[in-house]
């Protein structure tokens, strides 16, 4: 076994237990004790008078018992009033022994270390950590800051600490562990300080750091790690790329006489954004090796038609095409779409998702192992083992947000039978930004359509408060007497789709009290496939004038008689989530909008937030801003996926040094590519290392 991977058993004094503990911080072996790095820092390097503590002041102070007392007002409690000659403060405790009681007497010296807050008449500090001393002068500040760690039930502050300072001496004897993969060039250029250093500085400060620079992450040391974090899951995509184009994929050469025949069943003209990466991507189809792209676009770009276009090349090349959506709607509105389009050509479009169950289920699987199928819409359902392909040559990814890379790696062996592996399209939900994109992205190229099909006007977005849901109905019955279509989406409760569901069904119960001439239909994630498309039909045909939903109705739908959205508490979600929703508006070519009724009282953040959807259209803009304000994780709506876990980066504070990543990474390739597969192994998790793509 190499030195990176021993396990934290190796120390001595680890056992099975405190093993098991760490394994549930994610720590396995020494390496990754080492990388368990403080959340916070307490400064007990300084000596305060008492004199100058004030209220949440985090202080070493030391001083002499003036009195004990033991209140039994309220909570019962030991009151020991300690003093330097600057002030005086109270220790406060709620628990506490006879022996301390006894220890605690007058004219003992202590030194105490707490945070300062108001008590009942004065400052006090409750249940600070104290010891005994002899005497004044034995009272002696650390000379480093302390490191406070993340715990798990059971692991103490000291213990991690005990342990972390060991295994950075066993470090010192088993050097290959802190093997610097930066090279000193580049470490020079960004003022970065060793790997060995950085450790030992986030471990241990000295006092040439400060505690603030610290917490703000604004220290090299913190840095160089961040970056070199980042650099590892860059490379990793990258080397996806890499290998991933070296394997053969069906050439996919445009037919005249098919393209023309698919463009004239259009109902419009391409926009010539649209036009653009569709050249992109015949440029990549025409190749042998797989084409990897990613389409961006905002919200209502048109991506649905590149996707068929694309199919249509995979089709006419006698290759079948798999289109994966991130929820049954979205597959069945694709669906439609593509019988549609492809009504004129010879090829069977077929859905299948979770509930498509028994026969039904066994004659689409049929026609797609015998290859009678052309292109296959579906959910996660797609990647089920039972699903095999005739020559699948296409992979389509919809709203690709929602899936994780593992997934989207998944789909692809679908066809390794043929020796050949397929193209891939993949489509965000709604634009990226840029730095992140480079991260999460880069085993992609990237086309971006940056235009809208003419005629849009921009939606008018208002916020308001829940108390004018009066106001609101009115405008609902205004709306509906013009005969245009509304949405209601309840966002209540993210957390349980249950409760969310009874709330909207809630809702709708009070809007048909309130509108009893308008047409109300509910649709959620609980109701049947065949209910909710009753329902979407139902509404697309205009036999129904308002939908309440729940956020399922997020992406993709696409009914352009509905003008007015009213969102319930906006609050609650994200920029980019909300601008998702907002897109299922303005799709026509009237006048549209969207009322933001939030519930008071508004957090700033919250309103900032959603002010910057008031004044801004441009999905584009607006990820940026959620980045901003919100973070990745919410951006990308990756927590659920589980990827873009990060040990030490966080994206909002270490933004900055994306900029970067690119070029070192090319750095990396050609001048050290023996140190791609150490740095990937020192910092991602054993499941997301694809160095054998
Ligand atoms: P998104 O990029 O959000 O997935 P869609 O593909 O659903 O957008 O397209 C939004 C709407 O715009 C659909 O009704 C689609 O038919 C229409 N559309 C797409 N391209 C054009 C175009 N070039 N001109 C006019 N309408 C278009
Ligand atoms: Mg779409």
């Amino acid at each position: 076994m190499s030195p990176q991977n021993s396990p934290v058993t190796t120390l001595t004094g680890i056992g099975f237990q405190t093993a098991n503990r760490l394994e549930k911080l994610g720590i396995r072996t020494i390496q990754d004790l080492i990388l368990h790095l403080p959340h916070r820092y307490e400064d007990r390097t300084r000596l305060y008078p008492i004199g100058s503590l004030t209220a949440g002041m985090t202080a070493l102070i030391c001083g002499k018992v003036e009195f004990i007392d033991i209140l039994p007002r309220g909570r019962k409690s030991l009151i020991c009033r300690i003093s330097d000659g600057t002030g005086t403060i109270s220790l406060r405790f709620f628990h506490f022994t006879a022996s301390q009681q006894h220890a605690l007497k007058p004219d003992t010296w202590l030194m105490v270390f707490a945070e300062a807050r108001y008590g009942f008449s004065d400052l006090e500090m409750v249940h600070p950590e104290y010891t005994v001393i002899a005497n004044r002068n034995l009272a002696i500040p650390d000379n480093r800051l302390t490191p406070v760690y993340p715990l798990t039930e059971g692991l103490t502050q000291n213990t991690v600490r005990k342990i972390v300072k060991q295994a950075l001496n066993w470090c010192g004897q088993n050097e290959s562990v802190l093997t610097d993969w930066i090279p000193p060039a580049i470490l020079q250029q960004y003022h970065y300080p060793s790997l060995t250093e950085a450790i030992q500085t986030l471990h241990f400060p000295d006092e040439s750091v400060s505690i603030e620079a610290l917490q703000n992450g604004n220290v090299p040391a913190l840095k160089r790690l961040a970056f070199e974090e980042l650099l590892a899951h860059h490379l990793n995509l990258r080397r996806v790329k890499a290998k991933a184009k070296v394997w053969q994929a069906p050439a996919l050469p445009a037919s005249k006489r098919e393209v023309e025949h698919f463009l004239n069943t259009l109902a419009f003209q391409l926009t010539n954004a649209q036009r653009r990466v569709i050249a992109e991507i015949e440029a990549d189809c025409r190749q042998h090796h797989p084409m990897m792209r990613l389409v961006q676009g905002d919200v209502g770009s048109g991506k649905t038609v590149v996707a068929a276009y694309t199919a249509l090349l995979a089709i006419t090349a006698g290759y079948q095409v798999a289109l994966m959506a991130p929820t049954e709607l979205l597959a069945e509105q694709h669906y439609r779409n593509f019988c549609a389009w492809f009504a004129g050509f010879q090829t069977q479009v077929m859905l299948l998702t979770g509930q498509i169950k028994g026969k039904a289920r066994e004659t689409i699987l049929q026609a797609l192992a015998d290859g009678s199928t052309g292109i296959v819409m579906g959910t996660h359902a797609l990647f089920q083992e039972s699903v095999v392909f005739d020559k699948l040559g296409l992979i389509i990814i919809d709203e690709q947000h929602r899936f994780g890379v593992n997934q989207r790696l998944a789909l692809r062996e679908k066809s390794q039978h043929t020796g050949l592996r397929p193209h891939q399209l993949v489509m965000t939900a709604t634009p990226i930004p840029r730095t992140l994109a480079m991260l999460q992205y880069s085993d992609l190229d990237i086309s971006v359509i940056d235009e809208l099909p003419p005629g849009r006007k921009p939606i008018v977005t208002s916020v308001i408060p829940a108390e004018r849901r009066t106001d609101v109905i009115d405008r609902i019955n205004h709306w509906v007497a013009k005969t245009r279509q509304v949405y209601w989406v309840c966002t209540l409760i993210e957390e349980s789709e249950t409760l969310q569901c009874q709330a909207a069904e809630k809702t709708a119960e009070l809007l048909a009290q309130s509108l009893p001439k308008v047409r109300i239909a509910l649709i959620h994630g609980r109701m049947k496939p065949s209910e909710k498309e009753a329902v979407m039909q139902a509404f697309k045909q205009h036999q129904l004038d308002l939908l309440v939903a729940t956020t399922v109705i997020e992406v993709g739908v696409d009914v352009p008689n509905a003008g007015l959205m009213i969102i319930e508490n906006p609050e609650r979600l994200g920029l980019s989530q909300l601008h998702q929703l907002r897109g299922r508006v303005g799709r026509g070519k009237d006048d549209s909008y969207c009322l933001l009724m939030y519930q008071s009282p508004l957090s700033d953040n919250a309103r900032q937030r959603l002010g910057i959807l008031r004044d801004s259209n441009d999905g584009f803009l607006i990820a940026e801003k959620d980045l901003q304000l919100r973070g990745p994780g919410d951006v990308m709506g990756t927590r659920q996926t589980g990827q873009m876990q990060f040990k030490v980066a966080d994206l909002v504070r270490d933004g900055d040094l994306l900029e970067t990543i690119q070029q070192v990474s090319d750095i990396f390739f050609t001048e050290h590519p023996h140190a791609v597969q150490p740095i990937c192994e020192r910092w991602l998790a054993e499941g997301s290392i694809y160095s054998e793509v």
